[in-house]
């Protein structure tokens, strides 16, 4: 990746930890609350599906800047998705974070500016947390979510 790429990535991830986006609570709907002991991260996921379809999705909470742009960045992508494919893309950004450097990003769009993170195991779970809390709250589960 060039440096001028490199400076975009950044500028969308501080841009996205300062004004987070679908930032709210979301009533009557499921919710689940996601936590990353590592670093502090702490978000609830909030959630209206409709015929399988995402109809709404919000978080609130707090954490490092990486955890709390995904978070933003994740209700943006999944927005109007079915859960099908919410599911799908989860799975193609967890591969991003996690696999070999030429996985395919092709349906993750503006999720690749999280790419960088890879380099930082640790940064890892700060990016998937909004994610696994976001399954959670589809699985309407009532419990508090780990990445340990
Ligand atoms: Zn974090």
């Amino acid at each position: 990746m060039n440096d001028e790429l490199q400076d975009l990535y950044q500028e969308v991830i501080l841009d996205h930890n300062k004004r987070p986006r679908n930032f709210r609570v979301l009533d009557g709907g499921r919710q689940a609350e996601g936590y990353n002991p590592l670093c502090g991260d702490r978000f609830t996921v909030y959630l209206q599906i409709d015929n399988g379809l995402i109809k709404d999705v919000s978080f609130q909470g707090s954490g490092c800047a990486i955890s709390k742009a995904s978070a933003s960045l994740m209700t943006e992508s999944v927005k109007g998705k079915s859960i099908e494919e919410a599911k799908a893309t989860f799975d193609e950004f967890q591969k991003m974070l996690t696999g070999p450097t030429d996985a395919p990003t092709d349906n993750l769009g503006k999720l690749t500016v999280l790419a960088g993170v890879r380099q930082f195991p640790v940064r890892v779970k700060c990016a998937s947390l909004a994610w696994h809390t976001l399954k959670s709250a589809v699985d309407a589960r009532d419990e508090v979510v780990s990445t340990e």
